[in-house]
């Protein structure tokens, strides 16, 4: 049996805000709680918008929050080999294809269309345009340079894996997934070999986490990271979505609103005793 292991899974592309301090914090009560393990992992995938200095900022963040975490700390930008590897398990299902669309062609095959369904984050669903191309075409395509995406025939992966469910701690529920919702999602970039989700699922299974901790914003991308463990033959860990934290207009708190920033509020001399207090933790 493994230990229960929890995570706490930031991207250093921002300042950490509240949200962040809610998530970290948890995970540790949790963690303490069932006498488990606590890790820390760097999402660092998108090399283009994460930043050393954001990822020191986490480590000070939340040292001074008072959280702590095992050695050594994965960072996912040092792992591309291994989320290559999974894809390249996916690849031979025959479950994902190459996807050629630009977002301009995205608009303009939906401006097209009387309605056309949009996924749980507001992102309009990809168009089925080159889920059937002939394996002749995608060669051409790609050996012409045209950037290209690995995306999931989700049809075609819900009928392999069948129904999918998550535990749901927060609320004590079996969850059905419902990854229909999202359509062909992307596993994996031409210069990035991964996505949130392909990389999220294996890093979860390697690290043996058994507990995922994390805000309500990512309750319905479970659903496609329930399909890709089921793929890939990975266990299903347990779920605790939590509240999410909403800034002084009601919004969900960005990286790049100030007031909440855990750095700002340092600065503005409040203690980690306020911010649990603020968290109604
Ligand atoms: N890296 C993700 C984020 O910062 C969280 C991933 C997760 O907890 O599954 O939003």
């Amino acid at each position: 049996m493994n230990a229960p292991t929890f995570r706490f899974a930031p991207s250093p592309n921002g300042e950490l805000h509240l949200g962040h301090a809610c998530s970290a914090l948890l995970n540790q009560r949790l963690a303490k709680e069932s006498g488990g393990r606590m890790l820390l992992r760097i999402e660092d995938i998108d090399i283009t918008r994460c930043t050393p200095e954001f990822e020191q900022g986490i480590y000070r963040d939340l040292e001074w929050l008072g959280v702590g975490w095992e050695q050594p700390v994965r960072r996912q930008s040092e792992h591309f080999d291994t989320y290559s590897e999974a894809l390249e398990k996916l690849r031979k299902t025959g479950l994902i294809y190459p996807a050629f669309l630009s977002r301009g062609e995205i608009r303009a095959y939906i401006t097209e269309q009387e309605y056309w369904p949009r996924d749980p984050d507001g992102a309009p669903l990809y168009p089925p345009l080159d889920r059937h191309a002939s394996a002749a075409h995608r060669r051409e395509k790609i050996a012409s340079g045209v950037p290209f995406a690995w995306r999931l025939d989700m049809e075609k992966a819900i009928a392999a894996v069948g129904p999918l469910h998550w535990n749901e701690l927060s609320s004590n529920e079996t969850i059905s997934a419902e990854p229909q919702l999202w359509g062909d999602v992307i596993i994996a970039r031409s210069d990035i070999p991964t996505s949130y989700h392909l990389a999220v699922v294996v890093d979860d299974a390697l690290q043996n986490v058994t507990h995922i901790v994390r805000g309500r914003d990512l309750f319905a991308a479970t659903s496609v990271q329930r399909v890709l463990q089921t793929l890939l033959g990975l266990p299903a860990p347990a779920y605790h979505h939590h509240k999410l934290i909403l800034g002084p207009d009601g919004r969900k708190l960005s990286k790049s609103e100030q007031s909440t920033g855990l750095r700002a509020l340092r600065t503005a001399g409040k203690t980690p005793a306020d911010i649990q207090r603020m968290l109604d933790l």
